[in-house]
C-alpha cells in the first residue's frame, strides 16, 4: 500500500464521525488531501500539506455536538464529532488504584537465558489492538495503527529468526485479541522475552505536528533491562531522524509480568505526517524491525 494511492480525494481521518471527545478545549484533526493540493482550509485557517498530501493541525471545539469544516481545492467536508462538557465541581479523587501482576504469573522471574543459543530462546511478539472495534489511533491517511502494529510484527518475526530465535506472535491478522490474551500467550508458551508493538498518538488536546518520539514502557526491573537493550538500539538506528524518550514506566496490562521480561515500544507517532510516511516506508520499518531485534538479542547476551 502506497499513501499517494490510499485516497482519491479529501480525507478527514481524526476525530472519526460521532466520536466522543472528553472535555477538551481545542484538540488535533488529521486527514489527507488529493494529489496536487497544497494547502487545505480547516476553521478558516490554512493548514499546510505534507508532501505525501498529509496534513495535520489544532481545532477550537466546544462542549456538545461540534462540526469542523474542512475545504481542500474545489471539496468541502464537514465532520462533526462530540466533545463532553466539563464537570461543573472537580471531580472528587479517585481511590488510589494499587496496580498488580497480571494475575496467572507467577510472583517469581524465570532464569534469564543467558548461556542458551538462540534457537532455544522464545520471543512472544504481539502487535497492538486489532479486529473490527480496535483499531487504535489513525494516520492521517486513515490507515489504523492495528495495521502498522502488524505490518512492523511481521518484519520484526522475520529478523528475529533470522538471528535464530523461535517466535511466537499473538495475532497474525487483523482479529480482536482480549488485552489478557496477549500475555498470558507469553506464559503458555514458557516465552523468555514478551514484545508488544505499537505507534504512538498525542493526546487529544495536543498540536499533531509536535515532535515525533519513540519510546519503551516497561513496568518491573526485568522488564525495564529488556527495554533499554530495545531503546538503545533504536535510538542509535534512528539518530539524527526523531528523538528517543528512552524507557518509560507503565503499569499496562501487558507489561504487569513479574515472570516474564515485557515491555511495549511506541515506534513512532502515526498521527504526525512524517510519522506515518515512515511507518509506510517498507526500507525504513525494516530498519525499525532489525533494531528491536538486535535490541533482543543483546539482551539475551
Ligand atoms: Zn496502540
Amino acid at each position: 500500500m502506497t499513501l499517494a494511492c490510499a485516497i482519491a480525494a479529501l480525507t478527514v481521518a481524526f476525530p472519526r464521525p460521532g466520536q466522543r471527545m472528553p472535555p477538551v478545549d481545542r484538540c488535533y484533526m488529521i486527514g489527507a488531501a488529493a494529489r496536487g493540493v497544497t494547502n487545505v482550509v480547516v476553521q478558516g485557517r490554512d493548514v499546510p500539506v505534507y508532501r505525501t498530501g498529509a496534513w495535520a493541525t489544532l481545532v477550537d471545539v466546544a462542549p456538545g455536538s461540534n462540526t469542523v469544516e474542512v475545504v481542500c481545492g474545489g471539496e468541502t467536508t464537514n465532520r462533526t464529532f462530540f466533545v463532553e462538557a466539563k464537570p461543573s465541581s472537580p471531580p472528587a479523587a479517585a481511590p488510589e488504584r494499587k496496580w498488580t501482576k497480571v494475575e496467572y504469573t507467577k510472583d517469581e522471574a524465570r532464569p534469564h537465558p543467558s548461556g542458551k543459543s538462540p534457537s532455544e530462546i522464545t520471543i512472544v511478539v504481539d502487535p497492538g489492538h486489532g479486529g473490527g472495534t480496535d483499531s487504535g489511533a489513525w494516520s492521517p491517511h486513515g490507515i489504523p495503527e492495528k495495521t502498522a502494529n502488524l505490518k512492523v510484527a511481521f518484519e520484526l518475526r522475520q529478523a528475529l529468526t533470522n538471528l535464530g530465535f523461535k517466535v511466537v506472535m499473538t495475532r497474525e491478522s487483523d482479529v480482536a485479541l482480549n488485552l489478557y490474551e496477549r500475555p498470558r500467550c507469553a506464559v503458555t508458551n514458557d516465552a523468555d522475552a514478551f514484545v508488544s508493538i505499537h505507534h504512538n498518538a498525542p493526546a487529544y488536546d495536543r498540536d499533531p505536528s509536535d515532535p515525533r518520539f519513540h519510546a519503551v514502557y516497561a513496568w518491573n526491573d526485568i522488564g525495564k533491562r529488556l527495554a533499554k537493550s530495545i531503546n538503545d538500539r533504536m535510538a542509535e538506528a534512528l539518530d539524527g531522524e526523531f528523538q528517543s524518550r528512552g524507557v518509560i514506566h507503565a503499569n499496562f496490562v501487558v507489561t504487569r509480568n513479574p515472570e516474564t521480561p515485557s515491555c511495549l515500544v511506541e515506534a513512532d507517532f502515526i498521527t504526525s505526517p512524517e510519522g506515518e510516511e515512515a511507518i509506510f516506508d517498507p526500507c525504513h520499518r525494516k530498519i525499525v524491525a532489525e533494531a528491536i531485534a538486535a535490541g533482543i538479542a543483546d539482551w539475551c547476551r
